[in-house]
């Protein structure tokens, strides 16, 4: 349905969301969970839950996503979900034979109270674990939250349970790359591996989530961290982890568990971001920038100075997970575009404060919502138009509405195919963001421009 029934008059609203800005935990649990190789995700709850968690990646990626599911009925509710899972657990192992089941709860699982480790452990006293095969679990009630603290949780998990410090270290570099595209984590990994740094990505959805056609269903595609990889982030030397939300609880109980140092930085999104993310890399692994790198640098300020003037004063709204938010006002501020109106559904007061200091030279007053929902959003848009949107595909309706321009940005992505082959972190990342830009803006520029000023050469 279209929103062209809500209102400018802003009243204030407790108790209800009208059209959240997020989705649900599990989901970005199950997306992490799909980043460790031979790993089958179960949904610990009812069947609609799973349903609703895998449609949602499924649309974005466009790849078939595989979950088992606890398919809880009226009993599983009255009485806990144990046996449900334990079956499941032995059916899983039998039928498909992963490497690792990583168990997530859902809203009902975890009302009532289920305690997954004490189920996991039953099921091995009952040998329904092969040897050398593990069950991981994180803890994910939907009632708080969002998808991002849920991919926060699985991502540590994979430290709780599996890192270890062998008494040696190595000069291997963990890199966590938050809750980003495929294809970001593959543009990141070949920074590293360009700058020659030796490094374990957790997790990564990289050849999972954007695998090749081969003609043959591979139902554990040959992408994700591997198990014996997560246990060796124990005896890396330093930990990078990309975006505060997502990325910082696994790099904090990586330092904590096995004593391996860490730094929590924004995605690198935009040029100032993608510096920084190339600096610490190369301080903590000890080695020099090459050529090839400079070089893409090169380009992106390139492309900025050829852009900048149809990018200045112009005013952008905002909806999207925190981290990409954080990163991208902090693009959009460099090439002086305004963000106005910023809105996000996941909660956390450090959001609000880190953006008012991003903003504080926009000459313009900004709106922050956090959390906030796409209702207030387009409130705000009516109050005071922008000349471009940006976020999920959820913002079409209101820039259809509107009648502004949006570029598709962050999760979820589920009416245009290709945005997860295609990276927007790094300085590559950054130029392909940039042309979105440009492409959107001008594209109404020479639908709105009268004849006289419909100009072949901009
Ligand atoms: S919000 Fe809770 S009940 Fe709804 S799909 Fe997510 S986990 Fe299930």
């Amino acid at each position: 349905m279209l929103l062209r029934h809500t209102p400018s008059e802003i009243k204030e609203r407790k108790a209800l969301n009208v059209n959240p800005a997020k989705t649900c935990q599990p989901i970005g649990a199950m997306y992490a969970a799909l980043g460790i190789h031979g790993c089958l995700p179960h949904s610990h709850g009812s069947q609609g839950c799973c349903a609703y968690h895998r449609s949602t990646l499924t649309r974005h990626y466009k790849e078939p996503v595989l979950a088992g599911t606890s398919s809880f009925t009226e009993g599983a509710s009255v009485f806990g979900g144990q046996a449900n899972l334990v079956q499941a657990i032995d059916n899983m192992f039998t039928v498909y034979n992963p490497e690792v089941i990583a168990v997530h709860t859902t809203c009902l699982s975890e009302t009532i109270g289920d305690d997954i480790p004490q189920i996991a452990r039953k099921a091995e006293a009952d040998g329904k674990i092969p040897k050398g095969r593990f069950v991981i679990h994180a803890s994910t009630p939907s009632y708080v939250g969002s998808h991002v603290t849920g991919f926060s949780s699985m991502t540590k998990s994979m430290v709780d349970y599996f890192a270890r410090f062998s008494g040696k270290r190595t000069d291997t570099i963990n890199i966590i790359p938050g809750y980003v595209e495929p294809s970001d984590m593959e543009e990141i990994k070949r920074l590293a591996a360009e700058m020659g740094v030796k490094n374990i990505m957790f997790p990564d959805t990289s050849n999972v989530m954007n695998s090749p056609q081969t003609g043959r269903f591979e139902m554990y595609p040959r992408g994700g961290v591997t198990v014996e990889a997560l246990a060796r982030t124990g005896d890396s030397s330093g930990t990078l982890a990309l975006g505060k939300l997502a990325s910082s609880a696994a790099a904090r109980a990586l330092d904590i568990k096995c004593k391996v140092p860490c730094e929590i930085l924004d995605l690198p999104i935009g040029l100032n971001n993608t510096d920084l993310f190339i600096d610490a890399l190369r301080k903590m692994a000890g080695v020099s920038v090459p050529e090839s790198v400079n070089v893409d640098r090169g380009r992106l300020l390139d492309i900025i100075t050829d852009m900048h003037q149809y990018f200045y004063g112009k005013k952008v709204g905002l909806v999207g997970d925190p981290d990409h938010l954080v990163a991208l006002t902090e693009f959009l501020v460099s090439i002086d575009m305004w963000p106005v109106h910023i809105v996000t559904g996941t909660p956390g007061k450090a959001f609000e404060k880190r953006i008012r200091e991003i903003t504080r030279e926009v000459p313009h007053e900004v709106n922050v919502g956090a959390p906030g929902d796409m209702f207030l959003f387009h409130q705000w848009v009516k109050n005071e138009p922008v000349d471009l949107l940006m976020g999920n595909t959820y913002l079409k309706y209101i820039a259809r509405d509107e009648d502004i321009p949006l570029v598709r940005f962050g999760f979820p992505i589920l009416d245009r195919v290709g945005h997860s082959y295609f990276p927007t972190v790094g300085y590559r990342g950054g130029m392909r963001l940039l042309e979105k830009i440009l492409d959107a803006l001008l594209d109404r520029k020479d639908r709105d421009d009268p004849e006289e000023g419909f100009e072949l050469v901009m």
